[in-house]
Order: C-alpha cells, then sequence, then structure tokens
C-alpha cells in the first residue's frame, strides 16, 4: 500500500467533516450572482472568492491578476520544484441577475441556483481539496488555481492568460461539471460562421431583371452549408440565424445566415474552415463573404487518457464507485489548454444538473467525495505519476 493510498480515506474523512462549513461557503457565492457581463457583480465575486479561498485554503499566493479588462483570480500552493497542477475555475454564470426565485434552496440534501452546478459548486470542490493538502501540510511543486470571469461569453479576454498558465504546468484539472459523475475526456470544438451575400437591389415590379436576389442565392446555399456536417465522425453544422430582405417590392441586395458549427477532431475544423471558405454563389454578379470560424479547438480524448486512468486509480483507492468518462458537445476552457498540449482532464466538479436551464442543482453530499478524488489526482500528479 502507497502512503497515498493510505492516506486517501482519511482525507475524506477530514472533508466530510467539513461539509457544513463547504455547504455554506457555496451558498454564499451562488448568493453573490455574477452574470458574465457585469462588471460591477464579477469584482464582488472575485474579492468575496478571495478572502474565502485566504480563510480556507491558507494559500501560500493569492493574487488578481490585473491587465484583463475583467477580474481574474490566482492562487497556489507549494513552492518546491516546477509547477505541476492547473486548476481551471470561473466565476461567471449563464444567469441574468434574479433568474431563480427563490435564489437559493435546499431541499432534501440538493442545492438549487444560478450556478449552483456550472460552476460555483466545481469552485467549491476545488477549495475543499486545496484546503485539505494544506492542512496536511503540503510541501509538494506548485500548484495553481485560476478563476476567471468570461467562460460563459467564450473566454476572450482571459484565453491567454489560461494558455500561458496551462503551458507553466504539467496537467490541467477543470472543476466544470461532470455528467451525471463522470468526468470529461472529450469535448467538441466550438465555432460560428456568419456567411453574407450581396447582391443588387431593384424595383420588384419595374425592373427585377436589374436586380441581383441576395435571398435566392444564399437559400440556396442553405442546404449545402448543412450537408457539411459529417455526424459520424463528430461534426455539425446548424443554420441558426437566416436574415434578409427589407421591403417586400423590393429586390434584396442584402442575405445573411449564421451557423452553430462542432467537430470533434482539428482536422474536421481545417476541413469546415476551408469548404466554408469556397462558397460561391450561383449567379456571378452575386457575392459571398464568410466570416469567423472556430472560436474552442476540440479536446481530444489523447489529451485526457492518462488522467482519466490516473483519476480512476485514486476513484478506487477512496472507495467510490467506478469513475466513468463521458463525451461532450460542449466547449469550455479545458479545450484551450489541451490543445496548447497539456494533458487536460475535465468534469470535475460537484455532482448535479440543469447547467444552463431552470432547476439547476447540485448534490451536496458530492463535495468532500469530488474534493478528495480531486486531491488525489493533483497530489497522484505531483508525485511524478504521468510519463
Ligand atoms: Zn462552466
Amino acid at each position: 500500500m502507497t502512503s497515498l493510498e493510505r492516506a486517501a480515506p482519511a482525507r475524506l474523512t477530514w472533508l466530510s467533516e467539513r461539509r457544513p462549513a463547504f455547504e455554506s461557503l457555496l451558498e454564499e457565492l451562488v448568493r453573490q450572482q455574477s452574470p458574465s457581463e457585469d462588471q460591477a457583480r464579477l469584482e464582488a465575486i472575485s474579492e468575496l472568492v478571495g478572502a474565502r479561498l485566504h480563510e480556507l485554503v491558507h494559500p501560500d499566493r493569492l493574487e488578481l491578476v490585473p491587465g484583463l479588462g475583467r477580474p481574474a483570480l490566482r492562487l497556489s500552493l507549494g513552492r518546491g520544484g516546477e509547477p505541476k497542477v492547473l486548476l481551471l475555475a470561473h466565476l461567471d454564470t449563464v444567469w441574468d441577475v434574479d433568474s431563480f426565485d427563490p435564489l437559493y434552496t435546499v431541499r432534501d440534501g440538493i442545492a438549487y441556483g444560478p450556478g449552483v452546478f456550472d460552476m460555483k459548486g466545481g469552485l467549491v470542490v476545488g477549495a475543499a481539496a486545496l484546503a485539505a493538502l494544506q492542512e496536511e501540510g503540503w510541501t509538494g511543486p506548485e500548484v495553481t488555481l485560476l478563476c476567471t470571469t468570461d467562460e460563459e461569453v467564450g473566454s476572450a479576454a482571459s484565453r491567454a492568460l489560461i494558455e500561458s498558465e496551462a503551458r507553466r504546468h504539467r496537467a490541467v484539472l477543470v472543476l466544470e461539471p461532470p455528467v451525471a459523475g463522470a468526468v470529461k475526456t472529450a469535448r467538441k470544438g466550438v465555432g460560428t460562421y456568419h456567411i453574407e451575400v450581396e447582391g443588387r437591389a431593384a424595383h420588384a415590379g419595374l425592373e427585377p431583371e436589374k436586380g441581383v436576389n441576395a435571398v435566392v442565392e444564399l437559400a440556396a446555399l442553405v442546404g449545402q452549408i448543412a450537408a457539411l456536417g459529417r455526424p459520424e465522425v463528430g461534426t455539425t453544422v446548424n443554420p441558426t440565424v437566416f436574415r434578409g430582405g427589407g421591403r417586400v417590392n423590393v429586390v434584396p441586395a442584402h442575405a445573411e445566415l449564421s451557423c452553430d458549427v462542432r467537430f470533434a477532431t482539428a482536422a474536421e475544423a481545417d476541413r469546415l474552415e476551408q469548404e466554408m471558405r469556397e462558397l460561391r454563389a450561383h449567379d456571378p454578379q452575386a457575392t459571398v463573404t464568410v466570416r469567423g470560424g472556430a472560436n474552442r479547438p476540440p479536446l481530444e480524448p489523447a489529451a485526457s487518457r492518462e488522467l482519466f486512468a490516473l483519476a480512476r486509480d485514486v476513484a478506487t483507492d477512496l472507495g467510490l464507485p467506478q469513475l466513468q468518462s463521458a463525451m461532450v458537445g460542449g466547449g469550455s476552457d479545458g479545450n484551450f489548454t489541451a490543445a496548447v498540449g497539456v494533458p487536460t482532464l475535465d468534469g470535475l466538479g460537484i455532482v448535479g444538473g440543469n447547467a444552463h436551464a431552470p432547476g439547476e442543482w447540485a448534490e451536496l453530499a458530492s463535495i468532500a467525495p469530488r474534493a478528495a478524488l480531486l486531491a488525489g489526482v493533483i497530489e497522484a500528479v505531483c508525485l511524478g505519476a504521468l510519463q
């Protein structure tokens, strides 16, 4: 039996005994509402999280990262050797203020509230894991927790910071929600394309032959665009917004289409990019302009394989049910870290459901076991378990 296996159950006990403190932290974080677009509230939650992490984790370093145009918080433990593990969390939620009434409730061990699952509960799991490691007298290498505030709107402001922090570390663990407890070992990449057609306006009654109908031209392309999807390899292309024309008696000069695209591999993202750029109108007088592209690369299974095997062993050592894995369509900041070549495992947050949907919930009893799992994976990576 390794020291890790001996320590694991004691750590789970320590975490379970502190459950009330973690539950009240979760309530406090959910009550401090934090929509992605509300700068004042994002600053407020960053301050709150900084203060609570300071009390709970006693980190070696804790700072607000300046210069992003929105708040971000970085905390770390340990000073020995190369930085090993980066934990990723986001403090923003998809919910407008007062979307939930009551704001926060607990019934039968289930908490309900905006962001309770995605991902304030995950942040509590991360804080609990770090508190446990620090309580045990962490002397290992640097472990960093990065909390950003724009994940739900695509992470434009924090992407470069996330990537540079990832490169500094040996592995990335993302505190996003799991799928029915299963960690996420693959995520599709995400993109948006905007296709505009310019034709020529003309009076629909007097001289329609002088017009070039942009709506007709773009409509003829929609089927072709939708057919770029290859569901059998995980690529979907969904035309979602179509606009065109202005007046009923004018041949329309302009039409535009937006498409949501998802892909499981970088190769498919490249294929889509190329085929989108090659779109041409049937009428040579109409011009097609394509903007947009992939904004989150895919998290491919190879990036998480070793970490998942490690996490499964840690779960077994803890006496937890066998850890499952899931592949999902939505992207997270883990997509960025995997794409820069750093092993990444996602979905290590709290157990729950209804992310981004009414009735979002989280299971309070899962905080301690998920934190013990996370702490075990952090420790194993720091002990050199990755190849
Ligand atoms: Zn999230």
